[in-house]
């Protein structure tokens, strides 16, 4: 997986650009949906080897599961947008994740279908590239939202 700070800086950016064409509120849980596939990775915690279970979270249909589930469990009003911040995050977490290089895949694309993982090979897992691309990213962003607001004037 990308580090965290690269998933965020990812998201926000993604952010940035989407709200410059819709209403996009709650930056913040479109940010914590970035990271919401990674909570497989609280079996570094666990005891026993609950990653088999575990790994269902790092999975398209299992984000926008866990995503669906959060926004109903929180919130009375405003689930549709929570859903949608939450899920599109976390589909950006795992298109992130699918760039990384590896023997045997990185994300299960297609479960409950398929237990077969994927990867796209293009960074190495300890390649500081997609870092540097997010930062590079994520400023692009607030410049193309700077000369949007220019141009709205
Ligand atoms: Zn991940």
């Amino acid at each position: 997986m990308p580090d965290w700070l690269t998933h965020v800086l990812f998201a926000w950016a993604l952010w940035n650009i989407l709200s410059l064409k819709f209403n996009m509120p709650f930056i913040g849980i479109f940010i914590t949906g970035s990271l919401l596939p990674d909570i497989d990775k609280v079996e570094v915690m666990i005891p026993f080897n609950a990653e088999p279970f575990l790994s269902v979270f790092h999975t398209p249909v299992g984000a926008l599961i866990t995503s669906g589930v959060i926004s109903m469990a929180i919130l009375r009003d405003g689930q549709a947008h929570v859903f949608l911040a939450l899920g599109i995050g976390s589909i950006s977490h795992l298109l992130l994740d699918l760039m990384v290089k590896s023997m045997d895949g990185r994300v299960m694309l297609f479960f409950p279908f398929s237990f077969v993982s994927y990867s796209l090979n293009i960074i190495a897992q300890e390649d500081f590239m997609f870092l540097y691309l997010a930062m590079a990213v994520f400023l692009m962003s607030f410049i193309v939202m700077r000369y949007h607001g220019d141009v709205k004037k």
